[in-house]
C-alpha cells in the first residue's frame, strides 16, 4: 500500500518535471480533460464508510467523495485528475502536513486544535455524535456506558470526547469504524460511536442488516471541513465551490442519494451550513 503511494508520488513528480520542462505546451492537453493540465490532485478520504467514503474495489463512492468531486471540478480538475487516497482519522493531519495530500474531505470535523496544525474550509455538513448499539441494547445515551466496552476510533473527535467527559467508560480504539462494528458484531463490545451518518451507513451494510441500531440521540455537533496545508491559498475558492453545490441543488441530491436505504435524516435547522469565512 505504502508503496504504491510513493511509486504514484514519484510518477507525478516526473511528470510534473516533464511537463514544465516542455513549457507547459501542447503535451499538457493530451493528459488532462477540459483544464488542458496533465497536473492531479490528490483527495484524502475514507475508504472504509459506507455513504461517505467507500473503496468499491478501485472506485469510490459516498458524500465526501461526491462533494471532493464537485469541488475539484469547480478547481478545474476533471474526475481522472483527482487520485483518491485513503486518509484514516489518526492519519488526516500528518497527510495534510507531510504533503501527502492536497484536500481532505473525510467526516473532518473542524476543531480549534486541528486548526493549530491544519487549515480549513467549509464546513461543507453538520452531523452529530451518537451511539450504535445491538438491536436488543438498552442504552439510550452516554449516560448509560459506565463500565460499558465502547468502540471508537483512535484520532477521532469521538473517541477525544469520551475520554474528555465519560472517563467510567471502558474505550476501545481501533483504526477504523468498521472494526469497531466487527467487534461488537462478536459480542466484544456494548456500543460503537461516532457521527450519526457514520453510524447509520454501517447499520444499513447489508452485512449488518437487522443487527444494530443508531440510538439517536447526539452529544455534539461535528462540522465537517475540507482540510488543507497551514497556509494553503485554496479556502475561498472551495467555499465558493461548496456554496455553488448547496445553490444549485447537488449538495441535497448527493445527501439524499448517498443516504438512501440508511435509516438517516440530516438535520435540516443545521444543514446545508453555510461556509465559514476563511482565516
Ligand atoms: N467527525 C469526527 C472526526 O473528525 C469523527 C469521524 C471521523 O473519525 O472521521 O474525528
Amino acid at each position: 500500500m505504502q508503496k504504491t503511494r510513493y511509486a504514484a508520488a514519484a510518477v507525478a513528480a516526473v511528470a510534473a518535471l516533464t511537463l514544465s520542462a516542455c513549457g507547459g505546451g501542447d503535451s499538457a492537453e493530451s493528459e488532462g480533460g477540459e483544464s488542458g493540465s496533465a497536473e492531479t490532485v490528490r483527495i484524502g478520504i475514507k475508504f472504509d464508510q459506507p455513504g461517505l467514503g467507500y473503496d468499491e474495489g478501485g472506485s469510490y463512492s459516498g458524500f465526501d467523495v461526491d462533494v471532493a468531486k464537485y469541488v475539484a471540478n469547480e478547481l478545474g480538475y476533471t474526475e481522472k485528475q483527482i487520485e483518491f487516497v485513503e486518509a484514516p482519522s489518526a492519519n488526516r493531519e500528518n497527510l495534510l502536513s507531510n504533503s501527502q495530500v492536497d484536500m481532505i474531505f473525510a467526516t473532518y470535523s473542524i476543531t480549534d486544535t486541528r486548526k493549530e496544525t491544519v487549515d480549513f474550509a467549509g464546513p461543507y455538513f453538520v452531523a452529530g455524535q451518537d451511539l450504535l448499539v445491538p438491536t436488543d441494547s438498552d442504552i439510550a445515551g452516554p449516560e448509560d456506558l459506565e463500565g460499558k466496552n465502547l468502540c471508537s476510533v483512535t484520532g477521532s473527535t469521538s473517541a477525544q470526547k469520551i475520554k474528555d467527559q465519560y472517563p467510567g467508560v471502558q474505550l476501545v480504539e481501533q483504526p477504523g469504524y468498521a472494526e469497531c462494528v466487527t467487534a461488537m458484531g462478536g459480542g466484544q463490545i456494548d456500543a460503537v460511536t461516532t457521527d450519526d451518518i457514520i453510524l447509520a451507513g454501517l447499520a444499513a451494510q447489508e452485512s449488518n442488516a437487522g443487527k444494530f441500531k443508531v440510538v439517536g440521540n447526539t452529544f455534539s455537533e461535528e462540522n465537517y471541513g475540507v482540510g488543507l496545508p497551514k497556509g494553503s491559498d485554496m479556502c475561498e475558492d472551495i467555499n465558493a465551490a461548496i456554496t455553488k453545490m448547496i445553490d444549485d441543488g447537488a449538495w441535497e441530491e448527493a445527501i439524499t442519494s448517498n443516504t438512501e436505504g440508511a435509516d438517516y435524516t440530516f438535520n435540516a435547522e443545521l444543514n446545508p451550513p453555510t461556509p465559514a469565512p476563511c482565516a
